[in-house]
């Protein structure tokens, strides 16, 4: 008889933000199902997310298996409640948050030393956790949420500063060193990146080094899709990685696909499932920003006056909860006039159901690496609105390499997302008729459709990102 594999126990720490936790809670399930005992840290105001999340998986023994510790996020910092990074950035408070966050290094440290688990994975967002593993011998890994070739794009230009070269705002950049040539301008490279001394500068320089230093990177992207940039992340940028996505395909009921994000999704399942069954097949269009960006009230009237001008059908999920309340942020009577051909969903949405919905022909996102990441596991194409954080070097990855969306053609860069920029409504119509209509559209379609067979593989047993999280396995078993 074979020996029995040493029980592995992962520690999770995902920065608090959603975009950063719900990846993270189909990661720790990705393990469990390996045999793994997993621990997800979080903080009061967090464990919601993930609790309500499991409240009606069909997999209710693995979900059981999940452990949770909770640490004291530190008071005074921020206001009451805050523990949230979509709440910070709102609030413009990022600079508090991480400095929050960063308290917590007590409570870790004594918890790995309680535990002494077999590794930490940790959020980018949490350079210092790499020490207070190394302090006891835990290999960190560093989780960013993002895709490989957002990784290697922006390391690149920071490194090698090209917005430098030019002059005006205009100007175009093509960033040195990458396998297909990417343009941009100046104000879509992220200030924290151009603005030298800053503190965020200093941060990104932190994570950098943290990064060097842990024991490697896990990233939610599979290798069909970004073969060059993964090659690229290894060999020239020397970082180990593991890749394992697309996580969100670990989700296979109704159930764990409305649930997943925590936020109530279930009640409106129904609403968006039944609207969308009356619909054509691919004549649909799903628009929504992710979790943190906040649309001004004037680009949610202009994005309203675009939907009225279409011929095509759209559900647009909004979350500008204080004007939600008086509706400025909409023409008079535009629901009455919309009803049949449009749904507004207040709030939150349950994004990978309605995706994966036959009707659904095309989604506007702001290219948040999970949105991208899920649009393409069901093979929809997009229109790229991207807004802040490392949203532009998606778009690329989307409209250059991947040729699977059209850029609705986003200027700027802005630490809250979407927040300095304005999109008139005739870019939005064209871009739209763009993606839905013609021969090109059908060759972007089949493509996306290609791409969403090969993410579809890459988690089936013995796909690459199957056996790459196998491999992971092992050698922590080894370690
Ligand atoms: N999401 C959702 N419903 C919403 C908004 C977002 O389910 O109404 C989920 C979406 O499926 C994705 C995550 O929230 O998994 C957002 O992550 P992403 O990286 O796209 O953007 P972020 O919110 O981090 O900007």
């Amino acid at each position: 008889m074979g020996k029995k594999p040493k029980q592995l126990h992962v520690v999770f720490f995902p920065c608090m933000a959603h975009g950063h936790m719900i990846p993270i809670l189909d990661i720790a399930r990705l393990f469990i199902v390996r045999g793994v005992k997993t621990t997800i840290i979080t903080t009061p105001v967090n464990l919601p997310i993930f609790t309500n999340a499991l409240e009606h998986t069909k997999k209710a023994e693995e979900a059981s298996m999940i452990n949770f510790e909770i640490f004291k996020f530190p008071p005074n910092l921020l206001p009451d409640g805050c523990e949230n990074l979509n709440q910070a950035v709102k609030l413009s408070t990022m600079r508090n948050f991480l400095m929050a966050v960063m308290m917590l290094n007590e409570q870790l440290e004594k918890f790995l030393e309680k535990t002494r688990p077999n590794c930490l994975v940790a959020d980018m967002f949490l350079p210092w956790t790499t020490e207070c593993a190394g302090k006891i011998k835990v290999p960190r890994l560093v989780f960013h949420g993002t895709s490989y070739f957002a990784l290697c794009a922006e390391e690149i230009v920071r490194l090698y500063k090209p917005y430098k070269i030019v002059s005006t705002d205009e100007e175009t950049i093509i960033i040195p060193s990458l396998a297909h040539e990417i343009k941009m301008s100046r104000l879509q490279i992220s200030e924290y990146i151009m603005e030298e001394d800053t503190h965020f500068l200093n941060a990104v320089k932190a994570m950098k080094e943290s990064e060097l230093n842990s024991y490697g990177v896990i990233v939610n992207s599979f290798y069909d899709l970004e073969h060059d940039y993964a090659d690229f992340f290894s060999k020239e940028l020397g970082r180990r990685a593991w890749h394992i996505g697309p996580v969100s395909l670990y989700n296979t009921s109704i159930e764990d696909k409305a649930q997943r994000g925590g936020l109530q999704a279930l009640k409106d399942e129904h609403e968006c499932l039944t609207w969308l069954n009356s619909k054509q097949e691919k004549s649909v269009i799903y628009i929504c920003f992710g979790s943190v960006a906040k649309l001004t009230a004037s680009q949610l009237l202009e994005i309203a006056a675009g939907l009225e001008a279409l011929e095509q059908d759209f559900i647009w999920v909004v979350k500008n909860e204080e004007d939600e309340k008086s509706q400025e942020w909409l023409p008079p009577g535009f629901e009455q006039i919309m009803e049949g051909k449009g749904l507004i969903v207040r709030g939150w949405a349950p994004q990978l159901l309605i995706l994966e919905h036959k009707a659904i022909g095309a989604f506007v996102t702001h290219c948040g690496w999970n949105s991208i990441l899920e649009s393409i596991s069901a093979g929809v194409p997009m229109v790229t609105w991207p807004g802040g954080a490392e949203q532009f070097y998606n778009e690329q990855l989307v409209t250059v390499v991947l040729k699977v969306g059209v850029p609705i053609g986003a200027k700027k860069w802005s630490y809250v997302p979407n927040a300095d920029d304005f999109v008139k409504r005739d870019a939005l119509i064209k871009a739209l008729r763009e993606v839905m209509e013609g021969n090109e559209a059908q060759e972007r379609r089949n493509r996306a459709k290609m791409l969403k067979k090969m993410a579809l593989k890459a988690v089936e047993k013995d796909g690459s990102s199957y056996s790459s999280l196998s491999a992971l396995i092992n050698e922590l078993r080894n370690y």
